[in-house]
């Protein structure tokens, strides 16, 4: 069997959003200091670039965290790998999430994070599977909407591979 990846959205498309998401994160949040926080490990590379498309000064922080094994099907168990590195009492925190499926996770982390004191807690997702929600979350910044289709690259696994792709792709096999 040999697999082949198809590209569902372009290094191009997605530096575009990306850009224009940061421009809109910095009008609403200028005057308010900002903390990124992003959701180890799919988002580091969304994370990145979000966070040089935002002209205002953040902190950025990171929490790791496993919900999937080697499969592809969400447990619904969250098991955070890593913790904030300094509380977020009396912050804004927006969380940098690479993609909401069934919405199990974000979920989570809200309520986790909320039990901390911050003063917001909003969301910022590059991918966002409707199809697929068991949960109801809002998405405060949403780069695209996509198919119940499961998707590599730009920091997305598939087994611990593919996160370096510079695309999001889908892995056909022939
Ligand atoms: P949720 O809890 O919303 O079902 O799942 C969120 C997490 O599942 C994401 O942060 C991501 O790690 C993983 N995930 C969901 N859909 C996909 C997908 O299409 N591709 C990959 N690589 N991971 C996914």
């Amino acid at each position: 069997m040999t697999e082949r990846l198809v590209t569902l959205l372009s290094a191009e498309e997605i530096a575009a959003r990306v850009r224009e998401l940061g421009a809109e994160i910095t009008r609403e949040y200028t005057g308010r200091p900002l903390v990124l926080v992003c959701v180890l490990k799919g988002s580091f590379v969304f994370a990145a670039d979000l966070a040089r498309a935002i002209d205002l000064p953040v902190r950025i922080d990171f929490l790791g965290v496993r919900s999937y094994g080697v499969d592809t099907e969400t447990s619904g168990v969250v098991q955070i790998t890593q913790d904030l590195s300094r509380p977020i009492e009396g912050e804004h925190v927006l969380l940098v999430e690479d993609i909401v499926d069934t919405g199990l996770t974000i979920a989570h982390l809200i309520n986790l994070l909320r039990t901390r004191g911050p003063t917001s807690v909003r969301v910022c997702a590059l991918l966002h599977k409707p199809a697929r929600a068991r949960i109801q979350v809002k998405i405060d910044y949403l780069g695209f909407t996509i198919e119940d289709r499961f998707v590599v690259g730009f920091g997305l696994d598939f087994a611990e591979r593919y996160r370096n792709l510079p695309y999001i792709g889908v892995i056909e096999h022939s």
